[in-house]
């Protein structure tokens, strides 16, 4: 068991610390975080979880819709006195995805330069987090054409022709369309 908002505000800490040699107090960071979350303060953030410790990996892809830019601007104004309030907003944002997001199942790596994977019957809930090098690098990983880049599978998910089991015989490609699907196939990955 681990708590999320806990060790993410241990990872914003250092992030502020080695990338902009930025030094914040624990509780600064824990309000960072949970304003870019929509919450006034850590406290509103555990009253809204039954005051347990968060424990969702995937707290960000699952309530990226409470993501308030306002609600982290007027915490930090809060503040008496942070370092933050004279970061650019992008720089603490960025920060704060990182600091949120799952490390690469692949190599640990935790990068906002990554992806969640869906298991073959589930695309709303993700099963892990794969970092683009390694979405590039490995050849486990594949995209089904028909639901599109942003929803990444196992290779072993999808069926010969990169389909998904409900795209499953979508594609009865003549073979000049075969063609252009190959040829997308490989700009897509090249360009990934
Ligand atoms: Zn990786
Ligand atoms: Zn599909």
């Amino acid at each position: 068991m681990s708590d999320i908002i806990k060790n993410a505000s241990k990872h914003l800490q250092e992030i502020f610390k080695s990338n902009h040699n930025v030094i914040i107090g624990s509780s600064h960071a824990h309000a960072a975080i949970s304003g870019y979350l929509g919450y006034k303060s850590k406290k509103a953030l555990l009253a809204d979880h039954y005051d347990e410790p968060i424990e969702d990996e995937f707290v960000l892809f699952n309530y990226s819709s409470l993501v308030s830019l306002p609600q982290l601007e007027e915490t930090i104004l809060r503040m008496k006195d942070s370092p933050l309030k004279k970061m650019p907003t992008h720089q603490i944002t960025n920060a704060i995805e990182e600091a949120l997001t799952p490390g690469c199942e692949c190599c640990g790596h935790k990068t906002i330069r990554s992806q969640p994977l869906f298991s073959n019957d589930d695309i709303d809930n993700p099963i892990a987090q794969v970092c683009s090098s390694c979405i590039r690098n490995e050849e486990g990983y594949a995209t089904c054409h028909y639901c599109g880049d942003e929803i990444l599978y196992r290779t072993d998910d999808l069926n010969s022709a990169g389909e998904c089991s409900e795209h499953r015989g979508e594609g009865s490609y003549s073979d000049e369309e075969r063609e252009d699907w190959e040829s997308y196939v490989e700009n897509v990955t090249n360009n990934f």
